[in-house]
This record gives C-alpha cells, sequence and structure tokens, in this order.
C-alpha cells in the first residue's frame, strides 16, 4: 500500500492546479489526497465547497489578468 509511505514520510504533494498566485491546489503523488491552500494561506484539504471557491477565484484572477491588463479603466 502506497498509502503507508504517506503516513511514514508524509505526504508528498505536487502542485495540480495553479488558481491564482497565491492559491494552489496540490494532489500526493503517492495517495492522490488532494489538499489547495485556503484564505490564511495553510493548506486543507480539498473539499467540494473549496473546489468551487478555487473556480471562482481561479476565474475572477484569470479574468482580471487577461481581459483590459493594458487598459485604464474607464468610469
Ligand atoms: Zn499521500
Amino acid at each position: 500500500m502506497k498509502k503507508v509511505l504517506c503516513s511514514l514520510f508524509g505526504h508528498h504533494f505536487t502542485i495540480s492546479k495553479r488558481v491564482t498566485s497565491h492559491i494552489n491546489e496540490y494532489a500526493c503523488v503517492h495517495c492522490g489526497k488532494q489538499v489547495t491552500t485556503d484564505v490564511s494561506g495553510n493548506l486543507s484539504l480539498l473539499t467540494p465547497e473549496l473546489r468551487e471557491i478555487n473556480n471562482t477565484l481561479e476565474y475572477i484572477y484569470q479574468k482580471k489578468h487577461t481581459v483590459g491588463a493594458h487598459q485604464q479603466q474607464v468610469a
């Protein structure tokens, strides 16, 4: 069982998805456990709720950084 490795040595997380410059989703290469950076910068278990929040953050982040990045805001 690969999970034994995790209980002995801890999880080996690699970034599975970039959400924003501060928030990533990670997956353990051994057992597949998924975590994410939460709002306070700690790693939390990637629940469906957090995944939903990340999707929203990613959408806002990409929108902010792809559209109008070089334009002045016009009121
Ligand atoms: Zn693991």
